[in-house]
Formats: C-alpha cells, structure tokens, sequence
C-alpha cells in the first residue's frame, strides 16, 4: 500500500457540508496493479470540523472514460488518467438517499435488519436485495407464522395465504423473488447468459422492495391495531355491524 499525502483539497466535508479544505491521505489499492484502470482509496479529514470520511475513485486510461468530467482528488494525476466514477464511502449516508426510513410497526429487531440493508443500498444494491429478503424471512418467522417450527420463505408466505390480504401477498412474493433473483442467478442463466448476471442490478427496482417491505408491516400493523379496536367496540354496536353486513351477501 502506498500512501500520499495532500496539503490542500476543497471539498464538501459530509459533516459540516461546508465547502472547505481537506487534507488528504490516499491508499493505493495495488499489490498488482492493473493495466487500465485501477481503485484509489482516500482518507479526508476536514478542516473546518475535523471529522474524517473516505471515498474511493475509479481511475481509468483517459480513452475509457464514460464521464470525462469528475475531477480526481489527486491533482497531480498523470494526464492519461481520469475518473470514472468517484464515491464516498464512509460516513454512510442512509437517509440522504433514497431509502426510505422504516415503518412505525416494524418490530425493532427486523428494524436492525432492514437499517442493515439500507447500510449496504449505495455500496451494493445486489447484498441489500438479499438482506430485504432476509428481513422479510425475519418479520414471518418471528411474528406472522411463530410457530417455533422451520419454514422455507416460500412456505411461510403459503401459510399465511388464507388471512391475508392479497396486495400484501403480493408483495411479499416480490420481495422473495428479487430479492432471490438477485443473490442465485439461475443456472441456466450462468450457463449461457453471462451478460445477465454480471449486468449492473436495478436500483430503482431494489428501491422498491424497501418500500414493499414498509408497506407489509404497515398494513399488518393496522389490521392489527383495527382488528383490536374493533373487539373493544360494545357488543351491540358489532353485532349491528355483523347484521347491516349479511344483508348484503349472498
Ligand atoms: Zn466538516
């Protein structure tokens, strides 16, 4: 490993967000390094704040480059070389993105599993898929089926088929299925598909299992907290409402 250090580099400290100098040490990936392109790690600290955060840039030969416009940390970088893709690593900015902050009802131990998920959303959208899913194995296992026997996810979303309301199915098995998609390719597809399986994962589509999620322990938590309300009704009054609800069966 290599390291350097900078005097001088403005930029937006995550902390402070103020636009400010940084001193900079930079951490060379490299044991081998490649031809054509290589990853450089970068320790800033801010000096306005004195927090420090990390980031990493993609470095590429000039004539690889897709976005020709991010300038690189190291300003003596070789003029053949240019940044293709420049990330902050840490601090982790969950709720700055797009991950939507977890329902009210979610239990607070599948809660921890779903900040896990939204941890890893910017690093690798792909382990986030299988973490929602994993989440969602948590949230049946451990409050809808709970009972203290072992069950495939596929089974335990079966189980629940009969009381359950089918939007909520719904996206239950979206859940199971993207975010199995995402961790087991299918063989067929390694076989002959490479290009499916290496291809960028679909962040707006993973997005969406965050929100599905959300959604499932919402409507759970309502029918819940409604299911209980209703039952502290006075008798006369659910019994009036169980009879103007005959009239219009059949
Ligand atoms: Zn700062």
């Amino acid at each position: 490993m290599i390291t350097r250090n900078y005097p001088d580099a403005i930029y937006c400290c995550p902390y402070c967000k103020t636009k400010t100098s940084n001193s900079v040490i930079e951490f060379d990936e490299i044991n081998k390094p490649k031809k054509f392109s290589k990853r450089v790690f970068y320790k800033l600290i801010c000096m306005t704040c004195n927090n420090s955060y990390f980031l990493y840039e993609d470095i590429k030969q000039k004539h690889l480059l897709k976005d020709k416009d991010i300038p690189s940390v190291n300003k003596v970088l070789n003029s053949q070389w240019g940044v293709d893709n420049q990330r902050i690593i840490y601090p982790q900015q969950i709720y700055t993105t797009q991950v939507p902050a977890p329902s009210k009802y979610m239990p607070e131990d599948v809660k921890k599993m779903y900040k896990e998920a939204a941890n890893v959303f910017e690093i690798s959208p792909r382990s986030s898929a299988a973490l929602i899913r994993l989440t969602l194995e948590l949230l049946l296992k451990r409050y809808l089926v709970n009972d203290g026997r072992k069950h495939t996810l596929n089974e335990m979303i079966g189980m629940l088929s009969p009381n359950t309301p089918s939007l909520v199915m719904e996206f239950m098995d979206l859940i199971r299925d993207k975010g199995n998609s995402e961790v087991h390719p299918e063989l067929e597809k390694l076989e002959h598909e490479w290009g499916d399986i290496t291809r960028e994962p679909d962040k707006d589509e993973i997005l969406y299992l965050f929100k599905y999620i959300n959604f499932v322990c919402g409507l759970v938590g309502l029918r819940n907290k409604a299911n209980k309300d209703f039952e502290s009704l006075p008798e006369q009054k659910r019994k009036d409402i169980t009879k103007r609800n005959q009239k219009y069966q059949d």
